[in-house]
């Protein structure tokens, strides 16, 4: 299936919380869903009532999926590989889509949307411990080191991150002034402040 074009709005809308999709506008009173917190369409305001089991199920995994920018099938593939390994389904999930090279570079404040880190990802503006990268879905891993390429690192867009300050969860440490970032650990559930209940998406996908 191809990948939504659309505007990235009505998805925030569509699930009645904000999914962060857009940048800085997310973060002011421009956000879409601050000034029309309905679903879009023409029935839109007239959705009211309790949703069915399978309703809400439904709604989390797209959610999930919108928050991180998946098509359906890479995100059912997460889901196949993380019921495979050992643990808690779930939890296997969120860490392995917040464990994304994309993700990553987002939560150490490179890009200010997941969508935009995978752009800067793919036009290969970062290197792993050294070595240039440029797959968005590649797993990093605890010790991983990302950084702005050098020829990248005079360009304006990173040039201004250098006086920013950038709050990171607590798996991750960033260096400013070098644009790199380190993983110091994989994520644990309670790391991952993604508003997802995962057990929603197992029973879905369990059926
Ligand atoms: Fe969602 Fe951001 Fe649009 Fe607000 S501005 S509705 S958070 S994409």
């Amino acid at each position: 299936m191809a990948r939504y074009t659309g505007p990235s709005c009505r998805l925030c809308r569509r699930e009645g919380q904000k999914l962060f999709l857009k940048g800085e506008r997310c973060y002011c009173s421009k956000c879409a869903l601050e000034r029309r917190a309905y679903a879009p369409g023409q029935h839109g305001q007239d959705r009211k009532g309790k949703q069915s089991n399978y309703g809400l199920q439904l709604r989390e995994k797209q959610k999930a999926k919108r928050f991180y920018g998946l098509q359906e099938t890479q995100f059912r593939n997460y889901f196949e590989k993380a019921a495979k390994k050992k643990g808690v389904t779930g939890e296997n999930l969120l860490i392995m889509l917040e464990t994304r090279f994309d993700n990553a570079v987002f939560r150490m404040g490179f890009a200010s949307s997941r969508k935009e880190a995978r752009q800067l990802v793919l036009h290969g503006h970062f290197t792993v411990n050294g070595k240039k990268q440029n797959i968005p879905s590649m797993a990093i891993k605890a010790g991983d080191v990302i950084k702005v390429k050098e020829k990248s690192a005079a360009s304006p867009k990173f040039k201004e991150i250098k006086d920013m300050a950038i709050s990171t969860p607590s798996w991750i440490s960033i260096d400013t002034e070098k644009l790199e970032g380190k993983v110091l650990a994989l994520p644990r559930r309670e790391d991952i402040d993604t508003p997802v209940a995962e057990h929603l998406i197992v029973e879905l996908y369990s059926k």
